[in-house]
């Protein structure tokens, strides 16, 4: 059954649309499970009925046509449920609902097991026996992890339209727009751009071939490239492996060599598909023939197909470097959007990012949130290979993606893009102005980068100096470690840039979601791994290079602070601070003018949060990474899209410790800053406030809104909102509170589409 089931589970993930999912698993399960009919239910809640999307044992016309009312029969009574329901002999069941449209005969045996997704029930899967049966725990489970594999189908569907089309389903049900984070505010309509990963066929997108000859000639040099190193990598590894292993790369030369492969891919680039895209069709048909196989040792050859696809791909790939047009109105969308490829967008094009990876709390969002771009990250139903071109609405203040959308919904969104800029245009107003409570309390707002900003841009002139310049970016976009003299020149810059404003470097913050590509780490739980100074720790060299190059960078600007990031443990600080007093020293052994700096540490680790006096006592500065330090208290991965509902800075737990943090600090009269995004986050920045936080620091697309907050409000109204929020027990009731207070000083805008 297992094996049957895998298999299955293959076929109805490479379907190209939902009714070929259905169909695939109507036939499959009604064979399986050895009944005389399997049918799906498709439920719309608009119409309050279940119409039959696809079936096997009743008549095929009655498909889209024949509906049951929502809440009647035995299958409203799964729908109810939401759980399975097993009937040996279903006419006698007191639900029981006899249909004559599908042609049906009295069947006694009944199993209903719902389709569910976010909670919801999406439809429901029948299987049906003439005779009284009692279905086994067995065959209820095989049924059960089917119709899970349908729920990501039918979101597609719904969000594509395809659904409304193909069932005459209501077409403006709420589903029609995909779910993910709200990422970065604001509203984008634009045309998409799918980036993708670079020897992943899976994320190829769907693309038109521009020129076929010269399209097949690159597939032919691909292939005699493969065909090339294959030949060479034999001939190496046949002196090292038995015979008996060199088989492998026989069989994959000759599935290279194979007619079909090489004329089923350009057959499909005449037709019109882009070399890439055809690639990736051709090895998947092939793969999945594969698949289907019984046999486990046949089954695997799938996965030599597969790989000789990657193969080929990478020399498509190599050999014609990625050029990409860009519309003017560019979506940037991909499974795992990057750091990276954020930055290959002309700026002035990108107006939108939908990721079907990461939350809020990811790199990429808060690059995105820098830049001022919206975005939704951790979309999980985004049909990625099938947008590109497409035309989508980003909506950054709900994590709502809206694909093709409808007339109405596009032109409802055109007018709150029309009051975000309304919205952006009274922000401007407050360039210049102080950033100061309404009883005169100073708040300093500081900038989060990792970009060196181009004189003139908002966060310059507006901030006052730069609270976490994060030192990764120049160290991913590398092919190696940076040597000291190249990072010498880039933190020049940013110093330069903000004298005589301070300039907190943070060192390097590898780990975690940020890897880089030369320097490899294999981890299962990479953020509770070797991540941030723990690193440093291991390789001295590495941190001792990039502590002299800031050193240097700062002669005679006296603006830099260093800051460590992901500290556990009092040991780790002293042993890192010794270490910059010895780069120190040596460099002016050797004569350069440097100046011991001020040194801070992150508190993003629920250990240093209860460790706040120690650390305290040690430092010259306490700047709270309430990204991590929600993370870890929650035990939410902040880049996971399935737990991001549970990850919210708002929590009574976070706030509770983010309390303990400043008062802390406060005993001992070290300045207490917070630079996570909870910074820039209104609702949030309002209780930092109230708390005492001596200064916030976040990225510059958050800057005016902040500044705009801080103005709205006094501490002492700050101070009574924190206390409030204290007693709550829940988050919700924190962010219902949070909402509501900001809406009655008129800043309701700044946390929802239109003001
Ligand atoms: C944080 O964790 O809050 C933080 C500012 O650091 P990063 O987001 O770079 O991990
Ligand atoms: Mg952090």
């Amino acid at each position: 059954m297992l094996e049957i089931l895998h298999r299955i589970i293959q076929e109805v993930n490479t379907a190209p649309d939902l009714n070929a999912a259905l169909a695939v698993i109507v036939k499959e399960v009604k064979q399986a499970v050895k009944a005389d009919v399997c049918s799906v239910y498709l439920t719309d809640y608009e119409n309050r009925r279940h119409v039959l999307a696809a079936t096997h044992g009743l008549r095929k016309e009655a498909v889209g046509k024949v509906s049951l009312p929502l809440h009647r029969g035995l299958v409203g009574l799964v729908c109810e449920r939401a759980e399975p329901v097993s009937v040996d002999d279903a006419p006698s069941h007191p639900r029981y609902l006899f249909v004559t449209e599908t042609g049906e005969v009295l069947y006694h045996g009944f199993l209903g097991v719902p389709v569910i997704q976010n909670r919801k029930v999406l439809g429901v899967l029948v299987v049906r026996q003439r005779k009284p049966r009692q279905f086994d725990d067995n065959e209820i489970t095989f049924v059960f992890t089917l119709a899970a594999q349908l729920a990501g189908a039918i979101t597609h569907a719904q969000a594509s339209g395809e659904l409304s089309r193909d069932l005459n389903l209501t077409a403006d049900t709420p589903a029609r727009f995909l779910r993910g984070r709200p990422s970065s505010s604001g509203v984008a309509i634009g045309s998409v751009v799918v980036t993708y990963r670079a020897a992943d066929l899976e994320a190829v997108p769907d693309r038109r071939a521009e020129d076929a000859e010269a399209e097949i000639e690159q597939f032919r040099a691909a292939v005699a490239g493969v065909e090339e190193s294959l030949r060479s990598l034999k001939t190496r590894i046949g002196k090292v492996l038995p015979v008996e292993e060199q088989a492998l790369f026989d069989a994959l030369l000759l599935m290279l060599g194979s007619d079909s492969l090489v004329s089923q891919t350009i057959g499909r680039i005449h037709h019109g598909e882009w070399v890439q895209t055809a690639l990736r069709n051709t090895i998947e048909e092939h793969a999945l023939v594969f698949d289907k196989m019984d046999d486990v040792y046949l089954r695997e050859r799938a996965s030599d197909i597969r790989d000789l696809g990657r193969r080929i791909l990478m020399h498509l790939q190599t050999d014609t470097p990625r050029s990409v047009n860009y519309p003017d109105q560019t979506i940037l969308v991909g499974e795992d959007v990057g750091a990276v490829e954020l930055m290959e967008v002309p700026r002035e094009r990108l107006v939108g990012i939908i990721s079907a990876a990461g939350s809020g709390a990811s790199h990429v969002a808060i690059l995105a949130r820098a830049m001022g771009v919206p975005a939704v990250m951790g979309v999980a139903d985004l049909p990625v290979s099938r947008m590109e071109g497409r035309e989508v609405i980003v909506d950054g203040y709900h994590g709502r993606v809206y694909v093709s959308p409808t007339p109405s919904v596009l032109s409802e969104y055109k007018r709150l893009e029309a009051e975000d800029r309304a919205l952006f245009l009274e922000l401007e107003k407050l360039k210049g102005e102080p950033s100061e409570t309404t009883d005169g309390v100073q708040v300093p707002l500081y900038l989060n980068t990792g970009l060196v900003p181009d004189t003139g841009t908002l966060g310059t002139g507006e901030s006052s100096g730069v609270g976490l310049y994060r030192t990764e970016l120049p160290f991913m976009v590398r092919d190696r470690f940076p040597g000291e003299e190249s990072q010498i020149v880039n933190y020049r810059l940013v110093l330069e840039a903000f004298a005589p404003r301070p300039v907190t470097l943070r060192t390097l913050d590898i780990g975690g979601d940020k890897s880089l590509p030369y320097f490899p780490m294999k981890e299962s739980n990479p953020f509770l791994g070797w991540r941030g100074i723990r690193v440093s720790l291991d390789h001295p060299e590495i941190f001792l290079t990039q502590i002299r190059a800031m050193l240097r960078a700062a002669v005679g600007l006296y603006n830099m602070q260093i800051m460590l990031p992901m500290v556990t443990s009092v040991s780790e600080v002293d042993e890192l601070m010794l270490l910059i007093q010895r780069a120190h020293d040596e460099l002016e052994e050797e004569g350069y003018p440097v100046a011991m700096p001020r040194i801070g540490v992150m508190v993003e680790v629920p250990a240093a949060a209860f460790q706040i006096d120690a650390l305290a006592r040690r430092v010259d500065f306490l700047s709270v990474g309430s990204n991590d330090l929600t993370q870890y208290l929650l035990a939410v991965d902040r880049n996971n899209p399935r737990v991001a509902e549970l990850y919210s800075e708002l929590h009574p737990a976070v706030l509770k410790t983010l309390v303990q943090i400043v008062e802390g600090a406060k005993r001992y009269g070290c300045p207490v800053s917070v630079c996570g995004e909870m910074a820039g986050h209104p609702p949030a920045t309002v209780l930092l406030l109230g708390m005492g936080v001596d200064s916030l620091s976040m990225s510059a697309g958050s800057l005016l809104r902040v500044k705009w907050v801080i103005r709205s409000f006094s501490r002492s109204h700050a101070r009574q909102l924190l206390q409030a929020a204290l007693r709550m027990e829940d988050v919700q009731q924190v962010r219902r509170l949070m909402e509501g207070a900001l809406e009655d000083v008129g800043l309701g805008g700044l946390v929802r589409a239109g003001s």
